[in-house]
């Protein structure tokens, strides 16, 4: 019998393997509401990216300003961009926004 703490590890290790990032990018960009039928190529840019596409700081994997975010369209879910955590803050969201 597996015990919790076992399968939570074993949950752990997986999500550090390409195959487990990959799943869990994709459940929470889905969640987040990306176009999934645009993620066969949307995640190898994603992937291959170094730095933003908006500022161009170099992504640091650290949960700080310059991690790695996806940019999309929140009205069609359709990807734009690859920009680090803080241009994507700061992105205007809603197309018209800004029309007088
Ligand atoms: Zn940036």
């Amino acid at each position: 019998m597996v015990t919790d703490e076992k399968h939570n590890a074993r949950n752990r290790k997986y999500s550090r393997t390409p195959k487990g990032r990959k799943s869990y990018t994709k459940k929470n960009w889905k969640n987040r509401g990306l176009n999934m039928d645009t993620f066969y190529y949307v995640y190898p840019i994603f992937l291959n990216a170094t730095n933003c596409e908006r500022c161009g700081v170099e992504f640091e994997d650290n949960n700080g300003r310059n991690q790695k975010c996806m940019d999309h369209c929140h009205i069609t879910g359709i990807f734009r961009n690859v920009v680090c955590r803080n241009c994507n803050v700061n992105v205007i969201p809603h197309i018209g926004k800004n029309k007088k």
